[in-house]
């Protein structure tokens, strides 16, 4: 059984997922502010490896 869940909080999603696109492969997420979490995830993770952390 194949329930869908957030990509973001592992929630499951019942009825209405919003569909993310990460790199290539698309998500779904169970509201917007799990999708911009994702996108801010994404982004920091497209980035070269973190300069100056610490
Ligand atoms: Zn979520």
């Amino acid at each position: 059984m194949t329930a869908r869940t957030c990509a973001a909080c592992d929630c499951e999603i019942d009825g209405t997922a919003i569909k993310v696109k990460l790199g290539g492969n698309t998500v779904e997420v169970c509201c917007e502010a799990c999708a911009r979490a994702l996108n801010e995830a994404e982004a920091s993770i497209s980035t070269d490896a973190q300069a100056g952390e610490g």
